[in-house]
C-alpha cells in the first residue's frame, strides 16, 4: 500500500510537535544538581491550592461524561465578564478553541493574517483546515507592524489571529494601536483575539483589554494554562457573538473539557491571591533577568507576559546556548518554529529557577563570548 498517497498535501506539509525532553529524561542524560523547566510558559508557582478539593470531589463522578456545555463554569465566567452565557463556550484549551474556530468558519480558498512571529498553534490549526497563512513581518522591535496587518486583510482575508501580548515575544500592541487595528479591519473579517497572558498585562495602563474593544466580529480566547497553572487539566474558553458561538457549538468535540478540569477551573477563579501572587513574583523575575542581561551585555526583548525573549547573535549561538543550558538542567525554549531562529523563550519561574538560569548562563559564559 502506498502510505503517502493516502496523505493530503497540507498535511504532509505540516511539522510535527517536537516535544521538549521530560524532567525525567533530562535528569538521566545530564544529572544536573537541578532542573528549571522554564520552557512552555508554565505557572512555576504551581496552582491554586484549591484544586485539591475540587478535584477530590469531581473524582466521584468520573464514571460519568462531563457536561457537555461546562454550564457551571460557563455561567461564572459570563457573569465574572458581564456577559451572557450565551457569549461563552469552553473547551479543552484555547488551542482547541483555535482549532474549533479554523473548522467552523473557513470555506475553501479563504485565506488568515497574522504576524510573523507569533503563536505556532493558530499556524498549526490554520494548516490542518488547509488554509493559507499571510504573516505579515514584526517590526525591528519584535513588535506588531498594525498597518501591515490591516492591509494584508484588504484582499478578501477571512479571519485575523492576534496574539496580545504576544507569545513567543511578550511584546504588546498599545491602546491606541490596538483600536486602530480593530477598526481598520473589515467588519466581515473574524479577529481571535488571544489574551492567554491576559493576568500578567491586565494592570498594565497601556494594555488594551479585548473585552474593551468588542465587536461581532471579534472572538476572545483566554486560557487557564498561564497564569492559573492548570495547563496539564487543558481548559480555555472563548468570548463572542452568541451566533458565533451557536455556530462554533456545532463543531466543537461534545465532551471536553473533562470533569476535572472543570471543576477545577471553576475553584481557581476563586483564588484571586494566588493569581495576584503569580503575576507578581513574574514581574520581579522579569525585572531581575533584565538587570542581569544587563550586566552581560545579552541582548533581549521587554516583555509584559511570564517569558522573555532572548536574541542571540544567529541561529548556530541559540543552538549551542540552549544546549549548554539544558546540560546544566535549565531548559529553554528554542523559538525557530515560531520564525525567530536566532531567539530563545525564557519562562520566568521562581526565585530558585532564575537563580540556577543565572548560575548556568555564568558557567558556560565563556563558551558563549568565545
Ligand atoms: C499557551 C498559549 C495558548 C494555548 O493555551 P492552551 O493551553 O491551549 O489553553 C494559546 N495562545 C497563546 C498565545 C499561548 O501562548
Amino acid at each position: 500500500m502506498n502510505i503517502d498517497s493516502l496523505i493530503p498535501e497540507n498535511i504532509k506539509h505540516l511539522k510535527p510537535y517536537v516535544a521538549g525532553k521530560t524532567i525525567a529524561e533530562v535528569m538521566e542524560a545530564y544529572k544536573p544538581i537541578r532542573i528549571s523547566k522554564l520552557a512552555s510558559n508554565e505557572n512555576r508557582m504551581g496552582f491554586s491550592p484549591a484544586a485539591a478539593d475540587a478535584i477530590a470531589e469531581a473524582s466521584k463522578y468520573i464514571q460519568d461524561y462531563p457536561d457537555p456545555v461546562s454550564q457551571k463554569l460557563r455561567k461564572k465566567l459570563a457573569e465574572l465578564h458581564a456577559v451572557s452565557d450565551r457569549e461563552v463556550m469552553i473547551t479543552a484549551g484555547s488551542e482547541s478553541m483555535i482549532s474549533v474556530i479554523c473548522r467552523t468558519f473557513f470555506k475553501t480558498n479563504e485565506y488568515a493574517v497574522t504576524a510573523d512571529a507569533t503563536f505556532v498553534g493558530f499556524y498549526v490549526q490554520a494548516g490542518v483546515r488547509g488554509v493559507e497563512v499571510k504573516r505579515v513581518p514584526i517590526t525591528q522591535g519584535y513588535k506588531f507592524d498594525v498597518d501591515g496587518i490591516i492591509d494584508a486583510t484588504k484582499q478578501g482575508a477571512k479571519l485575523v489571529y492576534i496574539a496580545n501580548p504576544n507569545n513567543p515575544t511578550g511584546t504588546y500592541i498599545p491602546k491606541a494601536d490596538y483600536a486602530k487595528l480593530i477598526d481598520g479591519i473589515p467588519e466581515d473579517v473574524l479577529i481571535i483575539a488571544d489574551e492567554a497572558y491576559y493576568e500578567y498585562a491586565g494592570e498594565i495602563e497601556d494594555y488594551p483589554k479585548a473585552m474593551d474593544y468588542r465587536r461581532d466580529n471579534v472572538i476572545i480566547l483566554r486560557t487557564f494554562s498561564k497564569a492559573y497553572g492548570l495547563a496539564g487539566l487543558r481548559v480555555g474558553y472563548g468570548i463572542a457573538h452568541p451566533d458565533l458561538i451557536t455556530q462554533m457549538a456545532k463543531t466543537r468535540l461534545t465532551f471536553e473539557p473533562t470533569t476535572l478540569a472543570q471543576a477545577v477551573a471553576f475553584a481557581a477563579l476563586d483564588d484571586s491571591e494566588f493569581i495576584k501572587k503569580s503575576v507578581e513574583r513574574v514581574a520581579e523575575g522579569r525585572e531581575q533577568l533584565y538587570r542581569f542581561f544587563n550586566e552581560h551585555g545579552v541582548k533581549y526583548v521587554k516583555s509584559i507576559s511570564n517569558s522573555v525573549l532572548m536574541i542571540c547573535d544567529d541561529e548556530e549561538s541559540a543552538i549551542r546556548f540552549t544546549q549548554n543550558m539544558l546540560e546544566q538542567g535549565v531548559i529553554l525554549r528554542r523559538t525557530q518554529a515560531f520564525g525567530l531562529p536566532n531567539c530563545i523563550r525564557i519562562t520566568i519561574g521562581k526565585e530558585e529557577d532564575m537563580q540556577h538560569f543565572e548560575q548556568s548562563f555564568l558557567n558556560i559564559a565563556e563558551e558563549i563570548y568565545s
